[in-house]
């Protein structure tokens, strides 16, 4: 028997989560589904100084929304909790001190202006200061210094723990999306395992959870690359197996140019966050800003994976049914707002219209609850949003301004008898059915000799003040066989 698949997100508590987290919490979970697997959610918050309040709550309410689901998390519990690693201390602790027994770990006692020191003068000889093999026995550290004055040291110094990288190795490891890669310990730092806030950093506790937690796969995003062959070091000091690896392509700018920044949203006018975010200002959610989830998710799918064929519309099951690593991208992959807002609108036009009436009803608190159903009916074929409904589609429950040159160029005698008769006929019949309405124009255009594409043109002018919108017996019946009188006499005159 094959073992489980365990696949883990893990985010930091930093601030809001953005499309490249949500991104990557995606394809841990299609592919933890594909192989019938689990999913946990890790919050890495053991870095104090970068916590930010609140921000574990949008993680965790934006992944729900995007309909991202765990088997193990801080809120749903389960076996290998707890799940925030600021509740893990001594168990990192613990293995740190292993390291240390094993000889792959080390106190060191260094201040930091004497590293800043170090750091600046060989900035300016333009070499960059590595901490490890080649100087290590000259910092202040414990590899040189008897147990008893460690142990004295200890006692009374702020001091951190450094994994021992070891001396001139070439390290082989291999990511699935990007094949077989060799590093040489040569460049790689001490880094530092445990702070002196008795915090473990993100290397160790990262590699520890994910052994601990039985995570098979490690899915991350491509700026934690430089990272694997100190983990991979990690793992075999402890003497653990790795797990897989498969570090996604960045994110980039519409522009292809650089990596997606939080900031971006607010330069190229679109979301990067699932759900607003608010500190000092409100940053847009694509939830408020009128995306389905399943288009975002079907959407992000996108990048950086590429189905077999050109198929482009998803659901989630079609997703993890057709998911594979191997058909992840290297080369970083472009975010593109309009790509998005067309697969929105797809998505909404497959929406069955009772449950799309349900989704509209939250968003759009200003259309009367009565006329809703009739209104979404109308227009879900033209939707692209299901936000901002009223101020889209006004012409629908407020009279348009009339576009007096536009009336005048398409009117002729034909129309305006054409366009009266139909007003008389309306007025008697009293009728707000669009197929009734419809002969009713079909008939007036017809006594009075005129092109039936001429007529509909102008009252489409008549009642939406340009050439756009919804059918126009649909339109009139919507507004009302009084309203359509009203808007086409004005039209007229
Ligand atoms: N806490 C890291 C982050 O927020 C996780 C990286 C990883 O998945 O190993 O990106």
């Amino acid at each position: 028997m094959t073992e489980k698949t365990r696949l883990r997100f893990a985010p930091s508590p930093t601030g809001p989560l953005h499309i490249g987290g949500l991104r990557t919490a995606l394809f841990n979970y299609l592919y933890a589904k594909k192989t019938n697997g689990e999913l946990v959610l890790r919050i890495e918050d053991t870095d104090l100084a970068r916590k930010v309040d609140k921000s574990q709550e949008h993680i965790e309410q934006s992944l729900a929304w995007a309909g991202i689901n765990f088997d193990e998390s801080s809120s749903k519990g389960g076996q290998s909790g707890p799940y925030n690693q600021s509740e893990r201390r001594e168990i990192y602790k613990g293995y740190v001190e292993k390291l240390i027994e094993t000889g792959w770990a080390y106190y060191a006692f260094d201040k930091k202006e004497k590293l800043d020191f170090h750091r600046a003068d060989h900035e300016k000889r333009g070499k960059k200061f590595i901490y490890n093999a080649h100087n290590r026995l000259k910092l202040d550290n414990s590899l040189s210094m008897s147990d008893e004055e460690i142990k004295k040291r200890i006692d009374k110094e702020r001091f951190v723990i450094r994994f021992k990288t070891p001396d001139q190795q070439e390290v082989g490891f291999k990511d699935i999306i990007r094949g077989e890669m060799v590093v040489s310990t040569r460049d790689i730092d001490d880094k530092i395992l445990l702070k002196s806030d008795g915090m473990p950093t993100y290397h160790l506790a990262n590699v520890v959870d994910d052994y601990k937690m039985g995570i098979t796969h490690v899915i991350r995003g491509e700026e934690w690359l430089p990272s694997l062959a100190l983990h991979v070091l990690l793992y075999r000091a402890f003497g653990w197996n790795e797990p897989i690896f498969a570090h996604l392509p960045l994110i980039l700018k519409p522009t292809g140019k650089g990596k997606l920044s939080k900031r971006d949203g607010h330069k190229f006018g679109f979301p990067v966050y699932a759900k607003n975010w608010k500190d000092e200002k409100i940053y847009a959610g694509f939830d408020e800003s009128g995306f389905l989830p399943e288009a975002l998710v079907n959407y992000m799918a996108f990048l950086g994976w590429s189905p077999k064929d050109d198929k482009e519309i998803y659901s989630m099951n079609e997703l993890i049914s057709d998911f594979s690593l191997e058909k992840i991208n290297k080369g970083g992959a472009k975010f593109d707002p309009a790509k998005l807002l067309w697969i929105n609108s797809q998505h909404i036009q497959a929406l069955d219209l009772m449950e799309l009436v349900k989704i509209c009803s939250n968003k759009n608190q200003e259309i009367p609850k009565e006329k809703l159903h009739d209104f979404i009916r109308l227009i879900q074929p033209r939707m692209d949003s299901v936000v901002g409904l009223k101020n889209k589609f006004y012409y629908l429950f407020d009279a348009p301004e009339i576009n007096e040159e536009a009336c005048q160029k398409m009117i002729n005698d034909e129309i305006k008898k054409s366009i009266n008769s139909f007003i008389v006929m309306l007025k008697e019949k009293e009728t707000n059915d669009s197929s009734e309405i419809k002969s009713l124009i079909q008939d007036s255009a017809e006594k009075n000799s005129a092109k039936l594409g001429k007529v509909m043109a102008f009252c489409r002018l008549s009642i939406v003040g340009k050439m756009e919108g919804p059918d126009v017996s649909q339109m009139m019946a919507f507004i009302g066989f009084e309203e359509t009188v009203c808007r086409l006499k004005k039209a007229l005159s």
